[in-house]
């Protein structure tokens, strides 16, 4: 069963890009738009993780944080603007495990949750397979052909996307909100250059395609028809 995660964010735009970030990649998504409504929905659903934002309107972020933690030592990451010392050590203060500031991109979010989750109930490195293609989670190695390879940070996080979504189509925007920043602009043509070296390193020595574009709309990591 995924893990259910709850989150506690005022503004429309950011809860949506989470929620459906998050409910892209599996986990099973509560929402609540201030702390009270989040703290009824953590008592009805019990969650695995909250994502907490610290400025809410009436209850801020730290009395809500205070409250989940006279019930329970669920893990809490905190988001806020806020990026001084003082309001670090408060929101640690009040219980939170972590802490992570706005802007952020979706994958370092992502790599937080994971990390939470994984100090409650650890779980092993793994290797994603599609077709002769491996991804190790352990080493952030690829392989393909009896040879490994290499991948840069981007390059790793990008093919990871794939192979987490095997033979479904990634929309261009998708791919920003997971890999890149939620506000990073979408003239650039950085989608085309990450997966153009992946290709380079998946396709050598004549090995036929795996990561197709679709005209238009985004990339498939599929076998060749
Ligand atoms: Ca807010």
């Amino acid at each position: 069963m995924s893990a259910r995660i709850l989150i506690i964010e005022d503004e429309e735009r950011i809860r949506q890009f989470l929620q459906r970030g998050l409910s892209f990649d599996g986990y099973r998504v509560d929402v609540a738009a201030d702390g009270q409504a989040g703290l009824e929905l953590a008592r009805e659903n019990p969650p695995d993780l909250v994502l907490l934002d610290i400025m809410l309107p009436g209850m801020d972020g730290l009395e809500v944080c205070r409250r989940i933690r006279t019930a329970s030592e669920v893990p809490i990451l905190m988001l806020t603007a806020k990026e001084t010392v003082e309001d670090r050590v408060r929101g640690l203060d009040a219980g939170a495990d972590d802490y992570l500031v706005k802007p952020f991109a979706f994958d370092e979010l992502v790599a937080r949750i994971r990390a939470l989750l994984r100090r409650a109930a650890p779980a092993k490195p793994q290797v994603y397979r599609f077709g002769d293609l491996e991804l190790d989670t352990g080493t952030r190695q690829g392989r393909r052909g009896g040879r490994t390879f290499d991948l840069t940070a981007k390059e790793y996080e990008l093919l990871e996307l794939f192979m987490h979504h095997p033979r479904q189509v990634l929309t261009r925007e998708i791919i920003f909100d997971r890999v890149w920043e939620y506000d990073f602009g979408g003239e650039s043509n950085i989608i085309e250059v990450y997966v153009r070296y992946l290709r380079q390193k998946t396709e050598v020595g004549d090995l036929p395609r795996l990561i197709h574009t679709v005209r238009g709309i985004g990339y498939v990591l599929r076998e060749d028809e």
